[in-house]
């Protein structure tokens, strides 16, 4: 019997619905000489991750590429498991009954700490907390932000400090052409921020940034970016990085910088203060942030040549009353599945699962995206991580070496949802509630108009399903 034909179908479970799901789903379809079944399974009831929750809301043309993920979800061969929680509705051994193979794409689903003291002071947040909220992502719904502050930092120079720094330095008026969620609209309409600091560990040489983002900053209707010149003075060893000439993202940041630190204030009515070779060791206040202390750092070469920042014995204290981490991602561990703590990934090679870091590998179990490599890159860095994965998934399938399911069917796994009380919310389901969002946008001039809770989306699906039915008395 052969696996992988039309009376034996390869069966596969992909858990998340991101970027990183969508291209290995994408791949295992293009298999022209395959019949491949996938279910894609995710927690809430809306796929995308965090091309929905993560992606800035004055970023439209990038969530463009869900007509891609679209196209994919179009294939016969593929089906959406919404609001369906892993390890909860159903479990691995669970799913081990019905597919040959599962595929991990969860993502990095919380936030790093900094570790020090007053991280947990009312008024410090994680920035992905912040993003969420402002994405409409159900989790992070009902917290609560600070903006009647003035001052307010963003620690971290990655593109995720970009992001948050842009939507508080955004008028009002610019944010309503967005489908950022309406909470967060009226909460940021009543913003007194007027100050951003972003506070860098190492110099500009070294900013985790891209030329767009740092761009962009410097295109703002309603705020000047602030950089002093002496913090742009390069130390020997970043100049003679620069100088090197292999990384031109880095050369470019410098020269745009420099560009803000020549231009200086331009009369607008927010400040962006950019702040290099700093590191928070205390976030200060006694009941809620009053400031941050800072200590000022130098940077060393390491081990491998890189250049790591060290503490000196100059501090300063910045008074500011609201502060948001941003200094990464951080992947959670799934019931069931081997997991590496220190690096917040699921160990494996090249995409198969590893019982360990440099364990056996983990019979049908693959990994791609965030939770396989760490959080880093671009939406269409998954592409490749994808493929990696499943190439090694169909070279096991080749070999005779993926999971041998006594139930394989599509029905069976329907049927066990349904014995699990779990309201399922199909593709087409999805659907209706991408119409209703984007009619609610059109009558506002915005892309769409998010839904933020769970229960409101089941409600809706559950009334649009309820009038499409044919009236049983023929009114
Ligand atoms: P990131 O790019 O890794 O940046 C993290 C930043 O935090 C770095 O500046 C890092 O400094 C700093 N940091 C780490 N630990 C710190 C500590 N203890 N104290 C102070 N600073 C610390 O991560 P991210 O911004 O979360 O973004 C994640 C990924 O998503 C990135 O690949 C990013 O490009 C991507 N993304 C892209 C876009 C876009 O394309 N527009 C938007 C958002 C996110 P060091 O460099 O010194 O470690």
């Amino acid at each position: 019997m052969h696996l992988g034909t039309p009376d034996h179908p390869l069966r596969v479970a992909i858990i998340g619905s991101g970027p990183s799901g969508f291209y290995a789903a994408d791949h295992l379809l293009r298999q022209t000489d395959l019949t491949v079944e996938i279910d894609m399974y995710d927690r809430l009831p809306t796929p995308y991750g965090l091309v929905r929750g993560g992606v800035a809301p004055d970023h439209q043309k990038i969530k463009s590429v869900t007509k891609v993920y679209e196209k994919i979800a179009s294939h016969p061969g593929f089906r959406f498991f919404g609001h369906v929680t892993f390890g909860q509705d159903v479990t691995r051994d669970d799913l081990a009954l019905h597919y040959h193979a599962l595929i991990y794409a969860v993502g990095a689903q919380t936030d790093r700490r900094m570790d020090i003291p007053g991280e947990d002071l009312p008024g410090s947040h994680a920035a992905t907390e912040f993003v969420g909220w402002y994405n409409a992502h159900p989790d992070y719904r009902d917290l609560r932000f600070d903006l009647s502050q003035e001052s307010a930092a963003v620690v971290g120079l990655g593109n995720v400090a970009m992001d948050v720094v842009r939507i508080l330095a955004h008028s009002p008026e610019e944010l309503a052409t967005t489908d950022i969620a309406d909470h967060a609209l009226e909460a940021l309409r009543h913003s007194r921020v007027r100050r951003i600091y972003v506070l860098g560990r190492r110099g500009p040489a070294q900013a985790a940034f891209t030329n767009p983002e740092i761009k962009e900053l410097g295109e703002l209707a309603e705020a000047n970016v602030i950089v002093a010149p002496e913090e742009l003075e390069l130390d020997p060893l970043s100049q003679a990085y620069l100088d090197s000439g292999e990384d031109k993202s880095a050369i470019k940041n410098v020269e745009i910088l420099r560009e803000y630190a020549r231009r200086g204030a331009t009369g607008k009515p927010r400040q962006i203060i950019l702040r290099f070779l700093v590191s928070p060791v205390e976030i200060l206040g006694r009941d809620r942030v009053e400031a941050v202390k800072v200590v000022h750092n130098e940077l060393v070469m390491d081990e491998r040549g890189g250049l790591r920042p060290r503490p000196t014995d100059r501090t300063e204290i910045i008074p500011i009353g609201l502060i948001f981490r941003s200094v990464g991602y951080y992947g959670l561990a799934l019931p069931g599945v081997p997991f590496n703590p220190k690096t917040g990934t699921i160990p494996n090679d090249k995409g198969r699962v590893l019982t360990e870091p440099k364990g056996q590998p983990s019979l049908g179990d693959y990994v791609v995206g965030w939770i396989k490599r760490g959080p880093s890159g671009i939406i269409g860095t998954n592409k490749p991580d994808s493929i990696e994965t499943v190439e090694m998934l169909l070279e096991d399938l080749r070999a005779g070496r993926l999971l041998s399911p006594p139930q394989p069917s599509r029905a069976a796994v329907e049927a066990l949802l349904r014995a699990r009380g779990v309201e399922v919310v199909t593709f087409p389901d999805w659907q209706i509630l991408d119409a209703i969002e984007t009619q609610r946008g059109a009558a506002q001039g915005r892309p769409r108009v998010k839904f933020s809770r769970v229960d409101e989306m089941l409600a809706a699906i559950r009334a649009h399903k309820a009038e499409s039915q044919p009236d049983p008395a023929g009114d």
